[in-house]
């Protein structure tokens, strides 16, 4: 299985088999509610016209608006956007998040536009989306797609329906008017670090004699390392597009921190040596974390992963197929929706926020935060302890549970 909506679709059908889901809720979660394909006509700078192809999948909306990410690149696949829908859904039902699951794309590379080229990109994705507001779906960000993108996202909104409405947009910049939350940058990272230590306190791995292999040292990967290493565990391996290097005593995340800063890439950073990427998993150690792109624990390496936990920070890093070799290995896996799911509750953050009026400091939203990653992993491990299956079906089931119920009493089924 080799396609991210198949696999998220597995994913769905195995927790709905435990949960004995009925038949006709399944085949509604099994296809988005919405699902909408239109084009974006661009003047570029040259004077010509490009078309360019968006996308944006409504999960399901039982549990509140439909929410989240604009992913931009090259290769974007209708499959992935519905997946990463489906995912959304499943992420707000674990974070207790009244929210159903959005997700939108556009096939394009920003890194080949202009600033200008992409301003109008982004400009047109909202005006020919024509969303809603904050009460039925909103965009928010995701690979391709940053702060600036969301205030222009926002800005055109605004411009369409002549009122304010920060809460209409997600991943804003924390600026006065435009409405964005303080400490949404670091939410996801400080999560998959929160889940981590909690995961390695029950399986009894003392943070200072635990090692932890990261791929990916983007966003997610930075931020899990930097809390991580604060807390006392030695990150002895990292890796980035460009390369991998370790150090079995230990890296100064600090010092590669400020180093990736100056020179864009992991490679080189003095105090450890090059490794071969493509063996960065494999590589021997307490905690392995996947921060980087899908589908990279594969049945061809899963067999030689040696580690005792793995936590995916990066979305659908394992194949089903990966995964029962894991399981058989009785390798531990804190799963993509329970792991990654700090982002978004952040974002749950900010639409609060942008409602009310009320903004809140880094110290409040890392509270919250906490308190509801802490959640959402305890209602998981109880269904997987009562239940015996695995933490990844767990945190469907439980998910699944509350989307079923919303559904149920609305008298959808
Ligand atoms: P990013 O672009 O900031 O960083 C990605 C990192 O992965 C970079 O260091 C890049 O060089 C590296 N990378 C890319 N391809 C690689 C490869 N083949 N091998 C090794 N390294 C590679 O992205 P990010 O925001 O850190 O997101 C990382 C993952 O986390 C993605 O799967 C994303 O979907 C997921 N995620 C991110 C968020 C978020 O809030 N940013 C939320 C949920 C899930």
């Amino acid at each position: 299985m080799n396609n991210v909506w198949e696999e998220a679709k597995y994913n769905l059908r195995k927790a709905a088999e435990v949960m004995g889901m009925k038949e006709d809720l399944l085949v509604r979660l099994s296809t988005p509610m919405r699902f909408t394909e239109f084009t974006i006509p661009v003047r570029m700078d040259d004077g010509s016209r490009k078309i360019f192809m968006a996308y944006r999948s409504n999960h399901q909306d039982s549990t509140g608006p439909t929410k989240d990410g604009t992913r931009i690149k090259p290769d974007l696949t209708t499959e992935e956007i519905k997946a990463l829908s489906l995912f959304m859904s499943i992420k707000h039902g674990i974070g207790n998040i009244p929210a159903g699951g959005g997700k939108g794309g556009i096939k394009a590379d920003p890194s080949k536009m202009s600033e200008g080229e992409y301003e109008r990109l982004i400009r047109g994705f909202i005006r020919k989306l024509k969303p809603k507001g904050a009460w039925v779906d909103v965009p928010g960000a995701d690979i391709g797609t940053g702060k600036q993108a969301m205030a222009w996202m926002l800005d055109e909104y605004e411009q369409i329906t002549g009122m304010h409405c920060p809460a209409a947009i997600n991943d804003k910049p924390a600026i006065l008017g435009i409405g964005g939350s303080k400490g949404g940058f670091e939410a996801t990272g400080w999560g998959v670090a929160m889940c981590t230590v909690e995961a390695s306190r029950e399986l009894g791995l003392e943070p200072q004699k635990s090692t932890v292999v990261i791929q990916g040292f983007g966003q997610v990967g930075s931020i899990t390392a930097k809390t991580l290493f604060d807390r006392g565990f030695k990150i002895t391996a990292v890796s980035d597009i460009n390369g991998a290097v370790f150090n079995d005593q230990g890296i100064n995340i600090d010092g590669l921190v400020e180093h990736v800063q100056k020179t864009g890439t992991i490679k080189d950073f003095p105090g450890t040596d090059p490794m071969d990427a493509a063996l960065l998993l494999e590589k021997e150690c307490n905690i392995l974390i996947p921060a980087a792109v899908q589908d990279v624990i594969t049945a061809d390496n899963a067999p030689r992963i040696r580690t005792k936990l793995i936590v995916e920070a990066a979305n659908a890093p394992t194949t089903p197929e990966a995964d029962r070799i894991l399981e058989e290995k009785g390798i531990a896996v804190i799963p993509d929706v329970l792991a990654n799911a700090g982002g978004c509750i952040v974002c749950d953050f900010e639409r609060i926020q942008g409602l009310s009026g009320d903004y809140w400091d880094e110290e409040e939203v890392h509270r919250r935060l906490d308190k509801r990653m802490m959640t959402a992993y305890g209602e998981a491990k109880t269904v997987m302890d009562k239940k015996s299956i695995s933490m990844r079906t767990a945190v469907w089931v439980n998910a699944l549970k509350k989307i079923v119920e919303a559904m149920e009493i609305r008298g959808w089924s």
